[in-house]
């Protein structure tokens, strides 16, 4: 098919993700193939994989042990149900997960993607508490600007005002607790940002634990919303009062883990112990939609019975446990062990942090935020003032759309710049990503500033 043609039926029977699709009209990509951390584009254009496409991809696009694996699964079988039956490869990695997710951890529940996890584990957080006799325990405490995923249950437990606010009515209440936010915050020191939010969330414990099922919070860095990292500490002191208030603790490592922020799971950094931790993104490698709930045995004990006890977990996605899938995170997880990735993370994020550096003197840089190999560079109008670009110009956008003319492709959160690259970019390939960065960062701030 020529080029043209895909271009036209691109605009007339797709409709993308997260996308206004005037924006696609406008600056319209077409992947063709990848090859390491490079993609390529229907014109033989080439971009380095600046945001790992989409936070998933881990060794690289067509690395030959992943894609031996699958071809290999294929000539076994591609799916059956795991509704009542299960299959190989979801047995084996299941037991695989148990062993690297912190220890209180041993049963793995299936599903597709990310929000489909939190879904889960939402499901089961309320359950539990039902099944056990607690009939009042069904709310959920969530942090501002947390997000879990775009269904209405994930959207109900999230905050990210832009992507909730037109759903309001279709959500379910959530009991809002504030983020820690160390950036704009110039009065206080970050030990003193995290104890105000630990002791606003033990007011809303102390007087709200009797209906309060769970809280549900990402490990140590909000994602989408905006790459804010939380002070040293927080996330264990939320555990320490989930623990006093038996209220269960859902950490979501969709993003964060499997090595992305220099430990296998982010959690680790502070050894939390979630009762339900959700798992996506890097489980694959970036190759198939596979996701995992990873709870305990005393949650899942509730649910534990006969049939007509009414125990039963109500839940289920036909590709869950996929043999395709679980072949796959099965070679991507072998690959972390025999390529020692953990390590390699912990070198090349000290690298990133030092490259980083040449960013934070550019005139509208106002702060680099980095964990491992996930940053976000947030750019303003005036760095005195942190004073943000009026919205309406999308400056980190129309950056972003620089960086994609110099060879780069990465996904802006508003005004902050995300770079998160596989985590098998090569040192050289981390500078030059670096570097178209800091180029289209120059120049697109400047020309706005040149108007004004
Ligand atoms: C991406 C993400 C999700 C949603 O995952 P999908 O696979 O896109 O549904 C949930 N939680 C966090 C923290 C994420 O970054």
């Amino acid at each position: 098919m020529n080029q043209q043609t895909l271009l036209e039926d691109s605009k007339n029977y797709l409709w993308l993700p997260f996308t206004q699709m005037t924006d696609y009209e406008r600056d319209p990509l077409i992947i063709e193939s990848g090859e390491g951390i490079k993609l390529k584009d229907i014109y033989g254009k080439e971009y380095l994989d600046g945001y790992s496409s989409l936070w998933l991809n881990v060794h690289g696009h067509r690395k030959k042990e992943m894609d031996e694996a699958i071809k290999k699964q294929l000539d076994s079988i591609a799916h059956s149900t795991l509704l009542g039956a299960s299959n190989i490869p979801a047995i084996n990695l299941a037991k695989k997960l148990a062993e690297i997710t912190p220890k209180n951890l041993k049963r793995t529940f299936y599903s597709d993607s990310g929000a489909e996890s939190v879904e889960i584990a939402i499901k089961m957080a309320y359950q539990y508490w039902q099944n056990k006799g607690y009939k009042d325990k069904r709310k959920f405490v969530t942090l501002s600007n947390g997000y879990h995923g775009d269904t209405v249950g994930a959207i109900s437990v999230g905050a990210v005002d832009i992507y909730h606010r037109v759903y309001g009515s279709l959500m379910f209440e959530s009991i809002k607790a504030p983020f820690p936010l160390v950036y704009r915050n110039k009065e206080e020191t970050p030990d003193q940002i995290r104890d105000a939010a630990l002791a606003q969330l033990r007011n809303i414990f102390e007087e709200h634990h009797r209906e309060i099922a769970g809280i549900t919070v990402e490990a140590l860095i909000q994602g989408a919303g905006g790459m804010n990292i939380m002070p040293s500490g927080y996330l264990k002191g939320v555990e320490k009062l989930c623990r006093a208030f038996n209220i269960l603790l859902i950490v979501d490592e969709v993003a964060t883990g499997f090595g992305r922020t220099g430990k296998m799971f982010a959690v680790e950094h502070e050894e939390v112990e979630p009762d339900l931790m959700t798992i996506a993104k890097g489980i694959t490698g970036g190759y198939l939609p596979i996701a995992a709930t990873m709870t305990t045995e005393e949650i899942y004990e509730a649910f534990y019975g006969e049939y007509e006890e009414f125990k039963t977990f109500f839940h289920g996605h036909s590709y869950t446990g996929n043999q395709l899938g679980c072949a796959a995170a099965l070679a991507n997880l072998e690959i972390y062990e025999r390529e020692n990735i953990i390590e390699q993370v912990q070198e090349k994020m000290a690298y990133v942090s030092f490259e980083l550096q040449k960013l934070k003197k550019l005139e509208h840089v106002g702060d680099i935020r980095q964990l491992g190999l996930m940053c976000g560079i947030e750019l303003v109008l005036d760095k005195e003032t942190d004073e943000p670009f009026p919205w309406k110009e999308r400056i980190g956008y129309k950056s972003t759309l620089r960086m994609r003319e110099l060879g780069m492709l990465t996904r802006p959160l508003g005004d902050v710049v995300v770079f998160m690259p596989p985590l098998a970019s090569s040192k050289d390939e981390l500078r030059k990503m670096i570097s178209i960065m800091k180029q289209a960062i120059h120049e697109t701030t400047e020309a706005f500033v040149k108007v004004i």
